[in-house]
């Protein structure tokens, strides 16, 4: 498989499409940043790590900011773009005290749990999403992933 696929990009404004009241908030990587996956990539459901960085101006940040985190990746079609472009949305299992977007974003994308589905009710997507996120923490913990928590393109605290 093309594992690992790194992506970095700023976090985007996207349509706030329910992401929050689904419980499921997902950060949008730009088109440019998502390259490396949807060049080789299927639609569906990923894993992976993923770190938001400070800015740098920010000087009261805390070393645990930079903690490398957990995450289930959407890969989709934007309706907007009438099919013409991949998305990229990022939800990573940690609850944040505010939003994050112009940050920088860096994630290494680890593997496919499952195809995008169609659901017949909100309840039933909300499932299937709790599901997922089960599933990435369940394969994340295996001892031969946690190296990747460490990869280079992770900003090191100090
Ligand atoms: P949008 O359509 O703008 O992406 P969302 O409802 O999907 O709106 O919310 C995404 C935003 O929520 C992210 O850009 C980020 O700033 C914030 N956010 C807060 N907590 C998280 C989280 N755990 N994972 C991803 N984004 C989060
Ligand atoms: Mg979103």
């Amino acid at each position: 498989g093309p594992f690992p696929v790194v992506l970095v990009g700023p976090v985007q404004k996207g349509f706030g499409r329910g992401g929050k009241d689904l419980g499921c908030p997902t950060a949008n990587l730009p088109d440019d940043s998502i390259t490396p996956l949807s060049s080789v990539a299927k639609t569906g459901v990923y894993y992976g790590f993923a770190q938001v960085v400070p800015p740098h101006e920010d000087k009261g940040f805390r070393a645990e900011d930079l903690t490398v985190l957990p995450m289930v990746m959407s890969l989709g079609w934007n309706p907007f773009y009438k099919n013409k472009s991949l998305t990229a949305e990022i939800h990573i299992l940690h609850e944040f005290q505010t939003d994050f977007y112009g940050r920088e974003m860096r994630a290494v994308v680890l593997g496919y749990i499952r195809p995008e589905l169609d659901y017949i009710s909100r309840e039933a997507l909300i499932e299937d999403i709790e599901t997922d996120k089960k599933v990435a923490l369940n394969c994340l913990q295996r001892p031969g992933y946690q190296k990747y928590a460490n990869e280079a393109v992770f900003q090191q605290p100090g």
